[in-house]
């Protein structure tokens, strides 16, 4: 099934009397289970992409579906809500509370979503678990690696069970070990199912994924298939 769709989506920015174009026209498909690069160099319209597609910003025109629902028209209210519930985001700085526990940066976003306290410990460890950290979760983010910090935080954006996982520079803050090791869990992420976008100007990063989106000055540009099943 499609968890994606994009049909001629512009974004336009209007600075004082300038309008910059920021995506032009841009339309494709994500299926469930894909694992899809974007890339393309800076001020290609990368991060416009990544707010649209994270129901952050919506379209100047166009339509943008998600999980089968038009979210274009939405209120702000509503958009939060189809965040909270369906994307889970993965950052270049790794976004965590330097005064929380492993698990209880986890657990945050359970909290939106009125889960019970008990419940919300148990599926923050089943997610650090998932991520290979069960031995560091009650360690503070500045008692762990970059690598480690990055971990983190891909098991709070898993913790909610999302559609997509959308991860913008997730290695741009690591060295290369700790860069290797955030790229296997995702492919292991991948293997297992879960659908992941990821936003880089890195053509070594990008390899690392099923399919990538070349983007240039707003525009898509061709189609790239790589890796395994390509
Ligand atoms: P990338 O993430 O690939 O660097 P962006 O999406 O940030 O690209 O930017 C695409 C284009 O839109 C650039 O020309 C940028 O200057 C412009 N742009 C981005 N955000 C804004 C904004 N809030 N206001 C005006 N122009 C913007
Ligand atoms: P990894 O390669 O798995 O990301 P490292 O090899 O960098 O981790 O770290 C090894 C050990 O050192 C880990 O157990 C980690 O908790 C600890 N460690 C790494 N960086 C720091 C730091 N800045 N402060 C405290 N402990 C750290």
């Amino acid at each position: 099934s499609q968890i994606l769709r994009l049909t001629e989506v512009s974004k336009t920015y209007a600075t004082g009397s300038l309008e910059v174009a920021a995506l032009r026209e841009v339309s494709f498909t994500v299926e469930a289970g894909e694992y899809l690069a974007i890339m393309g160099p800076s001020g290609s319209g990368k991060s416009t992409l990544m707010h649209i597609l994270g129901c952050l910003d919506v379209p100047t025109s166009g339509v943008y579906e998600l999980a089968g629902q038009d979210v274009t028209g939405l209120s702000e209210a509503e958009l939060a809500e189809i965040r909270n519930a369906r994307i889970g985001f993965v950052f270049q700085q790794f976004n965590l509370l330097p005064t929380l526990s492993a698990w209880r940066n986890v657990a945050l976003p359970l909290c939106y979503s009125g889960t019970p306290a008990a419940e919300r410990r148990e599926r923050a460890v089943a997610a650090l678990e998932r991520v290979g950290l069960g031995d560091r979760i009650d360690h503070r983010p500045g008692e762990l690696s970059g690598g480690q910090q990055q971990r983190v935080a891909i098991a709070r954006a898993l913790v909610t069970d999302p559609s997509l996982l959308l991860a913008d520079e997730p290695t741009g803050n690591l060295d290369s070990a700790s860069t290797e090791d955030v790229l296997r869990l995702l492919d292991e992420l991948n293997d297992s199912g879960r659908t992941i976008a990821l936003i880089t100007h890195e053509a070594d990063v990008a390899a690392r994924a099923r399919r990538t989106l070349r983007i240039r000055d707003g525009r898509l540009e061709d189609l790239v298939t790589s890796g395994v099943g390509a």
